[in-house]
This record gives structure tokens, C-alpha cells and sequence, in this order.
């Protein structure tokens, strides 16, 4: 399989190529220069599997001749071996048309687990060929930080500094990143704010001198194998609910768009989806985007589900390009647009092409509150302010057909957002038995001041250079 930018400019990439790239070089995203076609009778045939073996059925044509088949099955053998639920996402009945897929089960309780510990062992797999290093660098406001830190954590030829706001990430958010002691684990506490912490780390990617020596790497959802390995559950909840024989619609709580995107991808693959619902909390550049075509970035307002709270939301640009034809040249002048503006229209044709498939939801603190209200009352389910949205968001469409399933993807166990929870329904959801003694656990980091040469110098101290 081979991978091409949306802005046209890049050079194509093969799969190994795209996992360690991220960003392509003119600023792009990866594609797969085709979507992989699977038949009704191929889908059929996939009914009841174990869920690493789907995954398997599911990314191999991606993954090409990356990897065989047998090492892609040891590698999601030991990714989903590691999740506290042997469905791996399991899927729940909330009514008679609503459910609830559970994607939290993995070792940091959030969704991001399911497609990073998957590219924990992809690294260190293509790693090992070229005999190369990287170093990842990332700044997190809480979740992203603990699912790519313990994705990584001990893996050879990986080192992994994770930079949060001090003070300002929960203390159990802290806890999950900090009381990880492998020794290419670093934390470091900056003073100053999460867009303080960002924006260093930006610098630092566009630094020669620090990416000239070091394999500087990003864990973000725009890379591309990430937004793979979330395409297998679209598949594995929608042929338990009868596909390919039946159509099912999914619900997903939207921030960066790739959850949501790789349910596109499912689709274009052959998997008879219905809809897909973009679910945004009051921060809804994306439903502004999809509703009117104007995708233009506000201000973030701070809400209850901050995974939800963005207004650049960086997989869009995937979409854009497929809506559009993939007319690469067009996509590369909207998005300049959009980086000297701060906004750009969606030609009628992207907008044609996204109604086929997506609609979209705008819902505020008080939807969220009573979808976690009738979740609770009606179904006796604790759900968290993400899922919530989505699932508000389910309940609310409109011009389903009957026998059409909704099915609201559960990204973060409830645990996460204890105090949000509590303010909605009255009860403290406790975390997992697994998670007990994490308050107990010894934690290390550093706490450095937010300037960036302090920052830089920290990191090429104790990062490995490439080819090492
Ligand atoms: C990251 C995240 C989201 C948003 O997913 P995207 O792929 O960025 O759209 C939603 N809910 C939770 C709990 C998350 O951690």
C-alpha cells in the first residue's frame, strides 16, 4: 500500500514510511493512495472473530507488505492482550435502537489506548529494521499524555518526554504519566499553561539543530496508523449488530476528527454504515463546518469533556481532501487559507460529498447532562461528559430509518471525570480495581520554567540521537 499527502507535494510513502513520519513535508496528512475494498461476502466472513484477529483482517490491507500477516496478528495479540476486557471494546444495550460501544478498557481508560498501544509495538518493530531512534516530544492536557506514554514505556529505541502544565492536569491524570518509571520515560511539569506547553513543543520540531540530531517524532492523532487501528471497531460493533446484512450508524464525540474519520474509512472499505454523527460541545467548529460549510476557528471555551474542546481540529483536512475528489492542489490552497485566516469555505461539491454519510450535533453542558441523566435512570449506565455528547447527539437525530442501530462510541471510562460525573448524576464513579493503588504509587518529573532553552536543552541531554 502506498500513502500520499493531501497537499499533493510530499513524497508517496509505504506503510513503515508513514507510521515513523507523521506530518507529511508540506504539511500534509498521509493517505492511502486507495481505499482497500472488502466485499459483503468478505465482511460476512469476518463474523465472530476474536478481536485481534479482526484487527489483523482489518489493517492488513494498509499495512501491505510492511508486515505479514502472521507478525500483524503477534503484534494486536499483545496490543489488545492488555486490555482488562476480553471483547476488547465491548458493546452495551442502552434501549431498543441505542448502544453503547465501550472503548476504555485499555491500560489509561481512555479510547487513545486502543489505537496507541498498537503503535507502541509498530515503532519499536520498524525501529528495530532501520536500526534508528526516535524521540517523541508532546505536550498533553491530561489524556494523551498517559495512553502514549504507557504505549511506549520500556520499549527499545523509543524515548518519550510528555510536558504538561503544572497545577493544571487532575492528579489523577498526573499520577497515570508520572508513577510510569521506565527509564525513556520523561516527564517534565512546565510552568505556565497547556498552549505555553504546545507552543514549545512546536519550536522544538522546527528547530534544525535539535531535528537535525534527533529522530523528533509526534503521537498525535494525525498519524496515520493510529487512525487505523480505530477503523477494526467500526467493523466489530457494526457485525455484531447484523452487517454486513444490516446498516448501522455510529455517534462519535469529535475533537481532532480522526475517531469519527476512521468510521468514514470503515465505510469507504465496504462496511454498510448508515451515518456517522459528529457529536461537538459548544466548541463546534466542526458542526459549523458540516451544517454550513464554514470552517472557521473561534475561540476554545473550557468545558466538562476537554478532549472535545479544540477549534483547529487537524483530521478534517482528510476528509476535505477525499470530499473534494482528492484534488490535492485545492486542499493545499484552502488549508493556506485557512493558516493565514484562521477560516475557509467548503466548496458545494465537499459539502455534497459529506452529506452522503455525515451529519452533525452541536451539544451544550445542559444535553449533556440529561443523556447522562437517562443513561444512569433508564439503564442504570454511568457515562462520562464525551460520551455523553454523542450520545445526546444519537438520541436527537432525526430521519433514521427503523431497523438502523445507533451506536455512541464511549471514549473515556467515567472514572476520568469523577467530579464531572458526580455533578450530573449524584454518584462518584470509583476508579477500576486495576487503577487502586495508583494515589500510592511513587511518581518522578521535573519541573522546569516554560522557556524554550531550558526546555530544548533538557530534552537533547537525555534523548538518544538517530542511527544510534
Ligand atoms: C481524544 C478524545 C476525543 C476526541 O477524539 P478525536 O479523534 O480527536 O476526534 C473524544 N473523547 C475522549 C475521551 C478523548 O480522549
Amino acid at each position: 500500500m502506498i500513502y500520499v499527502s493531501t497537499r499533493g507535494q510530499a513524497p508517496a510513502l509505504d506503510f513503515e514510511g508513514v507510521t515513523l513520519a507523521g506530518l507529511a513535508g508540506d504539511g500534509g496528512l498521509y493517505v492511502p493512495e486507495a481505499w482497500p475494498q472488502f466485499s459483503h461476502a468478505d465482511i460476512a466472513a469476518m463474523a465472530g472473530l476474536p478481536y485481534a484477529q479482526l484487527a489483523q483482517r482489518v489493517m492488513q490491507p494498509f499495512v501491505g507488505d510492511s508486515l505479514t500477516p502472521e507478525r500483524l496478528l503477534e503484534l494486536t495479540t499483545a496490543a489488545y492482550g492488555r486490555f482488562a476486557h476480553a471483547a476488547v471494546t465491548p458493546l452495551k444495550q442502552l434501549d431498543e435502537r441505542q448502544w453503547l460501544l465501550e472503548l476504555f478498557h485499555g491500560p489509561t481508560l481512555a479510547f487513545k489506548d486502543v489505537a496507541l498501544q498498537l503503535l507502541g509495538l509498530l515503532f519499536e518493530e520498524f525501529l528495530a529494521r532501520r536500526d534508528d531512534h526516535l524521540t517523541i516530544v508532546g505536550a498533553t492536557s491530561g489524556d494523551t499524555g498517559s495512553a502514549a506514554i504507557d504505549a511506549v514505556a520500556g520499549r527499545a529505541k523509543v524515548d518519550i518526554f510528555m510536558l504538561h502544565p503544572q497545577g493544571r492536569v487532575s492528579e489523577v491524570q498526573r499520577r497515570q504519566m508520572t508513577t510510569v518509571l521506565a527509564s525513556n520515560v520523561h516527564n517534565v511539569a512546565i510552568d505556565g499553561s497547556f498552549d505555553d506547553a504546545q507552543a514549545t513543543v512546536k519550536r522544538m520540531f522546527n528547530d534544525a539543530a535539535v531535528t537535525g540530531r534527533f529522530g523528533i517524532a509526534a503521537v498525535n492523532s494525525i498519524n496515520w496508523a493510529r487512525l487505523m487501528a480505530q477503523v477494526v471497531y467500526y467493523f466489530a460493533a457494526a457485525l455484531q449488530l447484523g452487517a454486513p446484512h444490516r446498516k448501522v450508524a455510529f455517534a462519535v464525540p469529535t475533537g481532532n476528527f480522526g475517531d469519527v474519520f476512521a468510521g468514514y474509512v470503515a465505510a469507504q472499505m465496504g462496511l454498510p454504515i448508515e451515518r456517522l454523527i459528529v457529536a461537538t460541545n459548544i466548541n463546534d467548529i466542526l458542526h459549523r463546518a458540516l451544517s454550513s460549510g464554514d470552517y472557521s476557528a473561534g475561540t476554545v471555551t473550557p468545558t466538562a469533556a476537554p478532549s472535545m474542546d479544540i477549534q483547529v481540529s487537524s483530521n478534517f483536512e482528510r476528509l476535505l481532501f477525499d470530499a473534494a475528489g482528492r484534488d490535492a492542489g485545492l486542499v493545499a490552497a484552502q488549508m493556506q487559507t485557512f493558516e493565514t485566516t484562521r477560516a475557509l469555505q467548503l466548496t458545494n461539491a465537499q459539502r455534497a460529498a459529506m452529506a452522503r454519510l455525515f451529519t452533525s450535533a452541536r451539544v451544550d453542558a445542559d444535553g449533556m447532562v440529561a443523556a447522562q441523566r437517562w443513561a444512569f435512570s433508564a439503564c442504570g449506565e454511568v457515562i462520562d461528559p464525551h460520551t455523553a455528547i454523542a450520545l445526546q447527539a444519537a438520541r436527537d437525530e432525526q430521519g433514521l430509518p427503523a431497523d438502523v442501530p445507533v451506536v455512541t462510541l464511549a471514549t473515556a471510562h467515567p472514572a476520568k471525570f469523577g467530579d464531572a460525573v458526580h455533578a450530573a448524576i449524584g454518584q462518584h464513579p470509583a476508579l477500576p480495581e486495576r487503577m487502586g493503588d495508583l494515589l500510592d504509587r511513587a511518581e518522578r518529573y521535573d519541573r522546569l520554567p516554560g522557556d524554550y532553552d531550558t526546555v530544548r536543552d533538557y530534552v537533547t541531554a537525555r534523548a538518544t540521537p538517530r542511527h544510534a
